[in-house]
């Protein structure tokens, strides 16, 4: 049916590549390319046998004139982009230039400003629009797999959805002291950030991890969850009618705080620039590359993650409240496709994402955030493809 482009070659692209390969019909060639060919070629090793025809690329995607040539040579239907948030503009451009629809997970971050927005991507909406492509914007978990629980919620549940808290849980141990489950330096800048949220049309915002409160989460049980700014609460608080608040939280435990704390107050998750021994160097970069590589994780992570979205809302005159969610064995994923549960609930939405366009199911020219496409046909892929979800009409609430 198509060719895709993956850019990438990390935790979250080896699953993307592991799936797209388990639906050859879909996805009968692809290309790997990232920065490290070695990384590519390693991918590829692990799939001899696959029907899915498997090339790979060395590409600088900061560089857009390189992407430009690549995407000219393989021509394919779309481009993945798992590769880092810095790297989202320069690719769009690069479709934009050979006429090629976009896919990621992340929105983009300039690299010097912490901060997720939309604004970057969505300023391309126009130019997508007359290039007749489709950019999907944030096709991982979350955002990704969380927003299109919203729209569904949305089309089957409720009249008015006023509440919603997103909560991403992970209960998995690696083993490790201090790690990160996918790239420590966007990770760390995540959490490391000031924390809001959506209220009655305004941004509340908080100390980063200030607002804690506990969350008994199904198999998996009570944990501590936090308040963070996430990027899908921008996109849902203008998709999502009527809604009065959007929350964010996610789960940390006690002895990841303290490392954080203390490479905070040490000045290791810095992103100013520094001297050291007559170069310049950013010390969160310099943290990253002596932490464990996130895609190393898989072999030692043991435990569950659960993912979903508890909504509060009103249909047919009653209040209504419903949660939404994914639980996903690390084990299990890791026995798949060699991958821990993070990167693998990022991965299969991003082929689910790049299944819809190239099947036709979700079309249109501009750029869209994905609960904007009906969630229907991606809900029941997500069951084919090894996300399983579960809902509850009387889940525990936030307060
Ligand atoms: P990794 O760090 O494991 O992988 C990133 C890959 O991108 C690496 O192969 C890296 O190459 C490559 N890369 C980086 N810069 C460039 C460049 N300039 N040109 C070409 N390739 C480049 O990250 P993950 O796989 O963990 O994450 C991938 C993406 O998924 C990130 O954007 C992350 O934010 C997003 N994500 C989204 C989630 C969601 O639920 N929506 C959850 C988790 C992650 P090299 O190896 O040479 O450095």
């Amino acid at each position: 049916m198509g060719k895709a482009l993956i850019i990438g070659a990390g935790g979250v692209a080896n699953v993307v590549i592991h799936k797209c390969c388990q639906n050859p019909d879909v996805f009968e060639e692809i290309c790997i390319a990232s920065r490290t060919l070695d990384k590519c070629e390693a991918i590829k090793n692990k799939l001899t046998g696959s029907k899915t025809v498997i090339q790979t690329a060395q590409v600088d995607a900061d560089n857009t004139d390189m992407l430009i040539n690549l995407i000219n040579k393989f021509r394919p239907d779309i481009v993945i982009n798992v590769a880092l948030p810095y790297q989202d503009l320069t690719i769009m451009d690069a479709c934009l230039a050979t006429g090629v629809h976009y896919l990621d997970t992340a929105n983009y971050e300039p690299p010097e400003i912490p901060k997720f927005e939309y604004k970057w991507q969505w300023a391309y909406r126009d130019k997508f629009e007359k290039a007749g492509i489709t950019a999907l914007l944030g096709s991982g978990f979350d955002p990704g797999v969380t927003s299109v629980f919203c729209a569904y919620a949305q089309k089957h549940y409720f009249d008015e959805i006023h509440y919603i808290d997103i909560v991403d849980a992970n209960a998995g141990d690696h083993g490790y002291p201090f790690a990160t489950n996918f790239n420590p330096e966007i990770n760390i800048r995540e959490i490391t950030a000031k924390g809001s949220y959506w209220e009655k049309g305004n941004w509340v915002e908080t100390e980063p991890l200030e607002l804690k409160r506990v969350y008994n989460l199904p198999e998996i049980g009570p944990k501590d969850i936090y308040l963070l700014h996430h990027e899908e609460i921008e996109s849902l608080a203008l998709n999502i009618k009527g809604v009065k608040r959007i929350r964010f939280w996610m789960t940390f435990s006690e002895k990841y705080l303290t490392h954080l704390r203390v490479l905070e107050n040490v000045g290791m998750t810095s992103i100013e620039p520094i001297d050291f021994e007559g170069k310049k160097i950013i010390p969160l970069q310099f943290l990253k590359a002596v932490l464990p590589d996130p895609a190393s994780l898989g072999p030692r992570t043991k435990g569950k993650t659960n993912i979903g979205c508890i909504i509060q809302g009103v249909k047919d005159g009653k209040p209504r409240t419903y949660y939404v969610y994914n639980v996903c064995v690390h084990e299990e994923c890791y026995a798949e496709v060699g991958s821990q549960a993070i990167s693998y609930t990022t991965g299969v939405p991003a082929m689910i994402g790049a299944m819809m366009i190239l099947k036709g199911i979700w079309k249109g020219p501009g750029v869209f955030n994905i609960e904007e496409f009906d969630p229907d046909p991606f809900m029941e892929e997500l069951n084919r493809c090894g996300l399983p979800w579960k809902e509850s009409f009387a889940p525990g609430l936030i307060d």
